[in-house]
């Protein structure tokens, strides 16, 4: 136990799970280098990682299809990052928490006012807030209701995934709930200074798992979030398009495009683009992070870029095949 905090730290739980001295500082090391930080950055996330107890993460779902949290938790086995994430006290989770019913109801309000002030509020699925927001209801209160009750006293708000941060497919149009995203619910709470927390949105359908993570640890370490930029993402993961680092970015620039995803030049690697490829005007970490255990992204297996990681990516005119230009 490194704190005097009742809960124990994150890495001793990690150690008690088995994980190694080494490996934890590897991590360390690796998001400060993701988080655009100094390599110095690794020794002050390891220090806080060891002695400061686990943040209360509440988690709260309104409009979505449980896809974000499947994306950090249901890899094929466990890695270090879902290690940490599961190191975080979620102390509500809809999809995750044992307790059902009046009990779960009664955790979360606990967890709120146990917290106060200090916990991490993860929000996922889009907002609705047509017919003042009955349309999406949990033990009878709506979700844009319980999601400014907890706003109020979270030290940091986390909109993961591109329905949380935008909307997304639930606002797609013509958006018959009224759908939008964690801003949107709580843009007058912010203007009266009701609330507070730094508001961060983590964009993707699903979004990239290091990205939750690393603002978290980013929160912790400095107390602040990392700088974001006009969509309140944080820049470090969202400086860059997908195109910048492309691997198939010099047969773009050579004018060379399959037009099949079947032709020789898809054989040779060319570029999507005149596939619908949305690369040059999305910004996310997925080249450089990769999925599935950093083994690949779309582009370098074969698929253009969807776009997923902004706004109103569902109703782009052209659909998901349409040019971009
Ligand atoms: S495949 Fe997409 S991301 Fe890659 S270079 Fe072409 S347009 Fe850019
Ligand atoms: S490559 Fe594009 S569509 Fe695919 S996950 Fe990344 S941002 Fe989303």
């Amino acid at each position: 136990m490194s704190s005097s905090d009742a809960r124990p730290s994150i890495y001793d739980d990690l150690k008690r799970q088995g994980v190694s001295r080494r490996s934890f500082i590897s991590y360390c090391t690796y998001m400060a280098s993701l988080l655009a930080l100094p390599p110095s950055a690794a020794q002050a996330i390891a220090d806080t990682l060891t002695n400061k107890s686990r943040p209360s993460v509440i988690w709260l779902s309104v409009q979505e299809c449980t896809g974000c949290s499947e994306s950090l938790l249901r890899s094929f086995e466990p890695t270090l990052e879902g290690l940490i994430f599961d190191q975080f006290s979620l102390d509500y989770h809809h999809v995750l928490q044992a307790a059902a019913g009046i009990a779960a109801e009664r955790a979360r309000d606990q967890a709120i006012e146990r917290n106060f002030g200090k916990y991490v509020l993860i929000i996922d699925g889009g907002i609705p807030t047509g017919r003042s927001g009955v349309l999406s209801t949990t033990g009878g209160k709506s979700g844009v209701e319980l999601i400014r009750a907890a706003a109020r006293g979270a030290a940091l708000i986390v909109a993961v995934g591109s329905c949380a941060a935008y909307g997304g497919i639930p606002a797609a149009a013509p958006n018959p709930t009224n759908s939008g995203g964690a801003l949107d619910a709580l843009r007058d709470l912010i203007d009266q200074g009701a609330v507070t927390a730094p508001i961060i949105n983590a964009p993707g359908c699903p979004p990239v798992p290091e990205v939750m993570t690393g603002v978290i640890v980013y929160f912790l370490t400095y107390g602040k979030s990392p700088p974001l930029d006009d969509l309140s993402r944080p820049i470090p993961f969202f400086g860059r398009t997908v195109h910048d680092d492309c691997p198939r970015l010099p047969f773009f620039d050579q004018g060379l495009f399959a037009k099949t995803f079947d032709d020789e030049g898809a054989r040779r690697g060319y570029c999507l683009k005149d596939l619908g490829c949305k690369g040059p005007t999305t910004f996310n970490a997925c080249t450089t992070v990769k999925w599935n255990q950093k083994t690949s992204f779309p582009m370098l297996s074969g698929h253009g870029c969807l776009g997923c990681a902004q706004p109103k990516f569902w109703d782009r005119e052209g659909g998901f095949y349409g040019k971009l230009f």
